[in-house]
């Protein structure tokens, strides 16, 4: 994601938001917002205690349920390999798992289209008489800005 005008980048995210609550008849509250905000910063992952430092009420429940909502909803995904959130970059696509590509030198990440992967893994697993209950994508690497330097 190291191309994107970030600052358009927010702005759509936001309005994405915002269009997946009032689809969702759910709220869109100060607390879920704030957090949200602070998730689309920029597009590098950032755990739950990251997320507290910047926010201005540090009570942790406050944080844990928004982000528990903003996942929920699908506008966050949780990143397993580093106990971390990151938002979702096609929200509007609805419920879906994320296929993540996680640069572990700067933790940027970038969301493949969704299913692109998974159905070929899903297909194979069954093929192979494999019950899949939870699957998660994630690729480790470098992103194109870290790849080379020292
Ligand atoms: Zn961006
Ligand atoms: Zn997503
Ligand atoms: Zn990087």
């Amino acid at each position: 994601m190291g191309l994107c005008q970030h600052q358009d980048c927010q702005k759509e995210a936001l309005k994405l938001a915002e269009q997946v609550c009032a689809a969702l008849k759910v709220r869109f509250t100060e607390h879920r917002r704030r957090v949200f905000e602070i998730i689309w910063q920029n597009h590098k992952a950032l755990t739950a205690a990251d997320i507290m430092q910047e926010m201005e009420n540090k009570q942790p429940p406050i944080t844990y349920r928004a982000l528990e909502f903003l996942k929920d909803v699908g506008l966050v995904h949780y990143i397993v390999s580093l106990n971390a959130y990151v938002g979702c970059l096609h929200p509007k696509e609805g419920g879906h798992v994320g296929q993540m590509l996680i640069c572990t030198k700067c933790r940027t990440v970038t969301e493949l289209m969704p299913n692109s992967v998974l159905e070929g893994l899903d297909n194979e697993a069954h093929r192979v008489g494999f019950h899949p209950a939870q699957v998660h994508v994630e690729m480790l690497g470098l992103c194109d800005g870290c790849y080379g330097k020292a």
